[in-house]
């Protein structure tokens, strides 16, 4: 494959830099993982988990899907969440949504994509939810954005109110769900201060 010479270039170079750093890195990374988040956040490819946050590979697990949605019938999603709650112990779940999210602004002006309509059919739950909120805001760029949120904030009771997280807090494990919303503008990823800490 030719044309993909350049990404296995790249690969080299980047495991030579690191090694050059740290000699023993991914043999001591190829032992175990032992990160202390979980990441839920959007496929889109602006918003990379571990260079936002600065991790290094090993300090956050990953789960991306399309508007960073937690259905809780999807046992990819619930999986990872098991995962990383009952295995790994991370010790914090990040939603991260991000302003100018393609699958949030597609089902807020209802653009037809196909298969991808009925994963939408959870952002227009949450319109639906704040209808009243939203069409209260007559700037249509401020009203995606805070759907954006919206979603997030959702998204966070969603992971709270799966078994695994709520068997996990009946067992005393230290586990937080948090909201974080990125700005691709900036770079700046903001805490929405929803972060549930236990069950209620
Ligand atoms: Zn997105």
């Amino acid at each position: 494959m030719p044309e993909l010479t350049q990404l296995l270039k790249n690969n080299r170079q980047w495991a030579a830099k690191i090694k050059e750093q740290s000699p023993d890195f991914f043999h001591e990374l190829s032992q175990q993982q032992a990160p202390e988040y979980l990441w839920i956040g959007c496929s889109d490819s602006r918003v990379p988990a571990n260079q936002i946050a600065g991790l290094a590979p090993g300090e956050v697990f990953v789960h991306r899907n399309i508007a960073n949605v937690v259905v809780h019938s999807d046992l990819n999603c619930l999986s990872v969440i098991q995962y990383a709650v009952e295995v790994l112990k991370v010790k914090h779940i990040m939603v991260t949504g991000h302003y100018g999210c393609g699958g949030v602004i597609a089902a807020l002006e209802g653009a037809e994509y196909g298969l991808i309509d009925n994963w939408l059919r959870h952002i227009k739950d949450v319109i639906r939810m704040n209808k009243n909120e939203l069409d209260g805001i007559e700037d249509k760029a401020k009203r995606i954005d805070r759907l954006v949120e919206l979603n997030v904030i959702e998204q966070v009771h969603n992971v709270a109110n799966t078994t695994i997280v709520k068997n996990a807090w009946k067992a005393g494990q230290q586990l937080s769900v948090h909201g974080f919303v990125y700005s691709l503008e900036d770079g700046i990823l903001n805490d929405l201060e929803v972060s549930i800490r236990g069950l209620k």
